[in-house]
């Protein structure tokens, strides 16, 4: 039996997971959540959804009552998914929700609390966990093959459009390039190296004050410090295009990923030679892997469930603080 998924925010992204699931072997998906009736109609068509299971923001609570559902992937704006996930976790399904997870670390703390006393799972959508490139790097540097760890370097970024768009609104999304792309070097960081930070510094930079409003991040660049020594070095940016890059540097050996978190294929290559997993369209490993884990309770290698997203929000907040104060700010 799949996982019987309903994806909440028929947008881009949205869309992109449910074409990726079409190749799915574990997940299916059978449900839509949506503002926008239009939508739902394509999609049923597209998708081979019986009305039985398309649900808007209004009805959307009598999903409890749906028991050919398991699952909701929540994919509407950032500063939405607290809402979204608390309702879903109410109504006793599963959630499964984008990155950033919330908005604050507070509204993360709360999301995982209330999943956890609803008995429902709190996965956030980390494709870049289950990539095999990704995966082999990590288990490389488990296995010691780069040594003792000295350094990563983590460059995540892409020129926004739309001005109008909800990811420069400070509500809806929190904050700018380090809630949407900035989160993907968090991320690299703490994979690749194995540990969690103990501090951040940071720096901000803001070119157009108009477009990127108070609140609204352009580029920053950050470092972590790690309990082992390490320092990562990180930028994130609105405002710069090619920058999807991961390095990490060790006493025997390193790893260089070029694009290392973009869609398509992710290259790279250790000290050992190139990195040659084929590529596999990232949102169906994921979903397979998240069927696989709420239905059998297979553990991640590298986790994502919202404790992991909660870390992460964690870190953001310490992040934009030492942007604020400009001072060396520790994560307890
Ligand atoms: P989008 O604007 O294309 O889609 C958002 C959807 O939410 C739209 O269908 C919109 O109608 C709906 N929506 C519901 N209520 C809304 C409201 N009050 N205001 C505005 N829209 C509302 O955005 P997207 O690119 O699909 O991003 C959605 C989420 O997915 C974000 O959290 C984003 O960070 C995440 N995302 C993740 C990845 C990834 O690789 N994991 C990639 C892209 C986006």
């Amino acid at each position: 039996k799949p996982l019987r998924v309903a994806i909440m925010g028929l947008g881009s992204y949205g869309k992109r997971v449910a074409d990726a699931m079409k190749d799915c072997k574990r997940a299916k998906l059978v449900g839509l959540v949506s503002g926008t009736p239009s939508k739902v109609e394509s999609w049923k068509k597209e998708f081979g959804i019986e009305d039985k299971n398309c649900y808007n923001y209004q009805n959307f609570d009598q999903i409890k009552n749906n028991p050919d559902i398991d699952a909701v992937y929540v994919i509407t704006p950032n500063g939405l998914h607290k809402e979204h996930a608390i309702r879903t976790a109410k109504a006793g399904k599963h959630v499964i929700c984008e990155k950033p997870m919330a908005t604050t670390a507070a509204d993360a703390a709360e999301m995982v609390s209330v999943c956890e006393q609803a008995g429902v799972k709190l996965l956030i959508g980390y494709r870049m966990h289950f990539e095999a490139n990704t995966l082999e790097v990590v288990r490389k540097r488990k296995a010691g093959e780069f040594g003792e760890i000295k350094f990563f370097q983590g460059l995540s970024g892409f020129i926004i459009g739309d001005p109008t768009q909800w990811r420069l609104d400070p509500v809806l999304s929190g904050g700018g390039a380090m809630m949407d792309i900035g989160i993907y070097s968090i991320n690299g960081a703490r994979y690749m190296i194995g540990e969690e930070p103990l501090w951040v510094t940071a720096q901000e930079v803001k070119t157009d004050p108009v477009k990127f409003k108070e609140g609204i991040d352009e580029t920053i660049t950050f470092q972590m410090g790690f309990p082992n020594g390490v320092v990562a070095s990180c930028l994130s940016t609105y405002s710069m295009n090619y920058l999807d890059k991961f390095f990490l540097n060790g006493t025997k050996g390193f790893a260089e990923m070029q694009p290392s978190t973009g869609y398509g294929p992710i290259e790279g290559r250790t000290h050992q030679g190139p990195l040659t997993n084929p590529h596999v369209t990232h949102q169906t490993t994921q979903m397979d892997e998240m069927a696989a884990m709420i239905l059998d309770g297979k553990q991640a290698e590298i986790p994502v469930d919202g404790r992991e997203g909660l870390k992460d929000m964690k870190i953001i907040e310490a992040i934009f603080e030492a942007v604020k104060t400009g001072q060396r700010v520790d994560l307890v």
